[in-house]
């Protein structure tokens, strides 16, 4: 089978593989989409401490099952995957911390998104894989896990009807969280600096700003801010517009080692709330899916474009260079 290999920093290439063989209780998955996630763009041009090379990449995946060996999955279904699941039996996992599961990573995808086929571990198939109806395709299927990550964080805000709610960033996150920061009922400002995703943007937000031309407005402050891009002083901006009592959330991931000062009486005084989020739950995973299977979520804003796994270079090089917003491989 064909795999995507990232080989080095800069460095991807078309691979052969066998194709994996499956065990009981595990299923063997024809990869149909797998979208390019943030972390596969870093990755790619910086390196991950945590990702090896040589290595498949890709996380955000559907697809068609080819083979099973789990009576509660039968050849042909339609299917999107949680790359990961809690172990549920850990320190973490009993107080529902499931993102810091201490076996988080124990069984993943074989041998990784950007695949023809991958091995499922039975307990992904078990709690993490999810069947979609024939009106969802499989390229929007793909957009599945990052939604779930996003309703990890919007949950953890504690959002209500009527908040008045900052999402900076306007990447795919930004934009899947101020939509569904619009469906819990808020109002959604959001800031960035890209033209064509602005203009996604004025589709979902209420207010959009442009921050190359206009200042976000300060006010009473924020209930609640996302900080969706991975600049340290971009959290330091939500604390000067967030109001007091309100939740500052750090969404995106940061450079190893990034060091803020903050006003600690901001915490005391004014009750600030600084949080972060990573990840999420199968509960969220199968949830995103429901969302987007029921048009409530419209993954057509998100999709910039689906490219044959030959021209993969291309659409990372254009991911990074911040062209449109999800670009989905389809195999
Ligand atoms: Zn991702
Ligand atoms: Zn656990």
């Amino acid at each position: 089978m064909k795999v995507i290999l990232y080989e080095k920093e800069k460095q991807i290439r078309l691979a052969d593989r066998e194709i994996p063989v499956i065990r009981d209780g595990e299923v063997l998955l024809r990869v149909k989409a797998c979208g390019i996630c943030a972390t596969d763009i870093k990755t790619y041009l910086r390196g991950h401490p945590l990702i090896k090379p040589p290595v498949v990449l890709g996380h955000e995946v559907s697809g068609e099952i080819a083979e099973s060996r789990n009576e509660y999955f039968q050849v042909g279904q339609h299917v999107a995957v949680a790359p990961y699941v809690p172990c549920g039996m850990c320190y973490f996992c009993q107080r529902e911390e499931f993102s810091m599961c201490r076996d988080l990573f124990a069984n993943s995808i074989d041998p990784g998104g950007f695949a023809e086929y991958i091995r499922v571990p039975a307990r992904i198939v078990e709690k993490g894989m999810f069947e979609f109806p024939d009106g969802l395709s499989f390229s929007q299927a793909a957009l599945t896990e990052p939604l779930a990550c996003c309703i990890n964080g919007i949950e953890r805000s504690r959002i209500k009807v009527g908040d008045n709610i900052l999402v900076i960033g306007d990447g795919p996150i930004g934009l899947m969280l101020a939509h569904l920061a619009k469906i819990y009922g808020a109002s959604v400002t959001l800031s960035g600096m890209v033209d064509e995703r602005l203009s996604v943007a004025r589709q979902i937000a209420d207010t959009v700003i442009d921050v190359r031309k206009d200042e976000i407005p300060g006010g009473i402050g924020f209930d609640i801010i996302f900080v969706a891009v991975g600049f340290p002083e971009l959290t330091e901006t939500a604390l000067h517009l967030v109001r007091k009592g309100g939740y500052v959330n750090i969404f995106g991931g940061l450079p190893k080692g990034s060091r803020l000062a903050i006003d600690l009486n901001q915490i005391h005084y004014q009750q600030v709330i600084l949080d972060g989020s990573f990840g999420f739950m199968p509960r969220q995973f199968r949830l995103a899916l429901n969302l987007l299977s029921h048009g409530t979520i419209n993954p057509e804003l998100f999709i910039t474009d689906t490219v044959r796994i030959d021209d993969v270079e291309s659409a990372f090089e254009k991911s990074a260079n911040r062209e449109g917003l999800k670009w989905i491989v389809s195999f």
